[in-house]
């Protein structure tokens, strides 16, 4: 009797750490306030393995963040500047709480008033009415290189250089502090691609600049570090 109630205790204790296994990771898309092809982008999201999600599209997205719950990973991929205090309350709240957070392309020219983002996501695309300040600027369909700067990270282990036919972003404001993934050598192009933040104890927050598509969500390559941020972000790498 006390073998077969050991026997039991053992299967229900590996049936478990099966389940937990195969849980997937749930992501909420933020899209919104830029065009992007959308058959391409959600071909790649559905080859994610492991990942389930579900697309809010702005102006009305930003509400989540007023009662936000069930999700492990936020991707953004919006570019908006509306956000109410409360809702920025909201962000705020959640990021001290813990979440994932992984922002891809355009999202970076978001909030330009709201430094709290900025820091978050480890740097800014500056869009300045005054022409003597700094402004960032964007070329479409370049063949940029694309150099990884960490091989032992877990986002970018085992992932070779490789190139990247996209739009760049040119005078990109870029946190001293990130931890910098990959690094391109094109004269106009942003000197870094991409870089992670542990933001504190709970969030981790990855930036990656192409991804204007289509021809990049085809990448293999980017849709690992794709896959790779999404799962780092989620504490699972
Ligand atoms: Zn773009």
């Amino acid at each position: 009797m006390k073998a077969l109630c050991i026997y039991l205790l053992i299967c229900f204790c590996l049936t478990n750490v099966g389940n937990a296994r195969q849980e997937k990771i749930s992501v909420l898309v933020i899209t919104g306030g830029h065009g992007f092809d959308r058959p391409a982008f959600f071909e790649m999201m559905d080859a994610l393995r492991n990942i389930e999600y579900k697309e809010l599209a702005q102006p009305e997205a930003n509400a989540y963040f007023l009662n936000p719950e069930g999700y492990d990973v936020i991707l953004f991929y919006d570019m908006v500047q509306e956000i109410s205090e409360a809702e920025k309350a909201g962000f705020e709240q959640l990021v001290k709480d813990g979440i994932g957070l992984v922002f891809l392309h355009h999202a970076i020219v978001s909030y330009q008033d709201w430094d709290f983002y900025r820091d978050v996501l480890g740097g800014r695309y500056i869009e300045n009415e005054d022409s003597t300040q700094m402004q960032s600027n964007y070329q479409h369909d370049v063949h940029y290189d694309a150099r990884i700067a960490d091989k032992d990270h877990p986002i970018s282990l085992a992932i070779e250089d490789f190139e990247i036919f996209d739009e760049i972003y040119g005078q990109v404001f870029i946190s001293p502090d990130v931890n910098v993934l990959i690094s391109s050598s094109h004269s106009e192009s942003m000197e870094h691609l991409m870089w992670s933040r542990e933001v504190n104890p709970k969030t981790r927050s990855v930036y990656l600049q192409p991804g204007h598509g289509p021809g990049i969500f085809a990448d293999s390559r980017y849709r690992n570090l794709l896959k790779n941020s999404i799962l780092w972000a989620a504490f699972r790498r």
